[in-house]
C-alpha cells in the first residue's frame, strides 16, 4: 500500500492553520532552506550509522544497512538528529494515509482539521489525496503547508480535495532564491497566482530576514501579481527569522528587530494587505 514517510504527527497545533490542528510532517523536501528550522526533516537516511553509536537508550541499530529506530526505548534527547551529517533523521516511520488518519482520529473531537507539513507534502500528492479523502469523512478541513516548487495545477484532483495551501514565498528575485534555497522560484510564483485564482490560497508567509530575504521586493511582486481583492482578503505573515533549530551559517545570526518588521508592515498595507501579522 502507498506511504509517505512520517517525521511526526502533532496531535494538537494551533500554529499550523487555523484553529486546532493535527500537524503532520513528512520526511524530505526538494529544495534546502539555509534558514530552515527543521533542517532533519530536508533528506531521507542514508543509512550512514553516524547516529546509532551516540544514542543513550540503545534505541537504535543498524540491520542491513539501514538505521532501525525503537520508538518504546527513545527518550526524546535528539542527539540523532544533532550528530546527522545528512540533515536527516532516524526517526521517521513509513505510513499508509489510513495509518495516519487513524492517529488523527485519536484527536477528534478536540480538532477542526490537519494540516500536512514538512519536508515539503507536496512530494506525496497521492498520499495526500487519499489521507484527505479520509479525513473529509470526518468533517475535518484538509490544508498543505507548501514551499510552493512543485506546480500544484499538474495535481487538479489534489487541489480539488486539499482546502487550501499555506504558501511559503522565500524570495521574489530569482537570484536570491537560488541562494537561500538552491533552486529557482518560477513555480512558487505560478502556483502563487493559481492558487488564489482557484481560492486555495489560505495563506502567505515571508520569513524576513535582511541581507538575504528580500521580503520588499516578495510583498511588492505579491501584489502585482494578485488582484486588489485577493490582496484584502489574504492573511500575510510576515516571520522574523530566529536561528533556533537552524544549522548551518546561520545558526547564530540575529533575528531583524521589530522597527525593520513594522516597516515591512506599512509597506504591504500601502500595498492593500489588511490581514498582516507580524511573528
Ligand atoms: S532521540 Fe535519537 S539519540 Fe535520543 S534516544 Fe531517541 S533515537 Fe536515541
Ligand atoms: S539519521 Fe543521519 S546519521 Fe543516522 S543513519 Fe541516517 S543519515 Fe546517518
Amino acid at each position: 500500500m502507498l506511504t509517505a514517510p512520517i517525521n511526526k504527527i502533532l496531535p494538537y497545533s494551533v500554529v499550523d492553520g487555523p484553529g486546532n490542528r493535527v500537524a503532520i510532517f513528512v520526511q524530505k523536501c526538494n529544495i534546502h532552506c539555509a534558514y530552515c528550522h527543521n533542517p532533519e526533516t530536508q533528506n531521507l537516511c542514508s543509512g550512514c550509522g553516524a547516529c546509532v553509536e551516540g544514542c543513550p537508550a540503545g534505541a537504535l541499530k543498524m540491520e542491513q544497512g539501514r538505521v532501525v529506530w525503537d520508538e518504546k526505548l527513545c527518550c526524546g534527547c535528539d542527539r540523532c538528529i544533532k550528530v546527522c551529517p545528512n540533515h536527516a533523521s532516524p526517526k521517521v516511520t513509513p505510513m499508509t494515509a489510513q495509518q495516519v488518519f487513524a492517529k488523527v482520529c485519536e484527536s477528534i473531537p478536540f480538532i477542526r482539521g490537519i494540516t500536512v507539513s514538512g519536508g515539503e507534502c507536496g512530494l506525496y500528492p497521492e498520499f495526500l489525496m487519499e489521507l484527505f479523502r479520509l479525513a473529509h469523512t470526518k468533517g475535518l478541513s484538509c490544508l498543505m503547508d507548501s514551499n510552493g516548487t512543485i506546480d500544484l495545477s499538474r495535481y487538479p484532483e489534489l487541489m480539488e480535495i486539499c482546502d487550501g495551501v499555506m504558501l511559503d514565498v522565500k524570495s521574489w528575485k530569482e537570484e536570491t532564491f537560488r541562494q537561500l534555497t538552491g533552486s529557482g522560484n518560477e513555480v512558487v510564483k505560478k502556483n502563487l497566482k493559481y492558487l488564489a485564482d482557484s481560492e486555495k490560497l489560505t495563506e502567505v508567509r515571508i520569513v524576513c530576514l535582511p541581507g538575504m530575504v528580500d521580503a520588499e521586493d516578495c510583498i511588492l511582486g505579491i501584489s502585482r501579481t494578485l488582484s486588489g481583492e485577493q490582496i484584502r482578503r489574504l492573511p500575510l505573515k510576515l516571520i522574523r527569522f530566529r536561528h533556533f533549530g537552524v544549522k548551518g551559517a546561520l545558526e547564530n545570526h540575529p533575528s531583524p528587530d521589530l522597527a525593520y518588521m513594522q516597516g515591512l508592515e506599512a509597506l504591504a498595507r500601502a500595498q492593500g494587505f489588511e490581514k498582516i501579522l507580524i511573528l
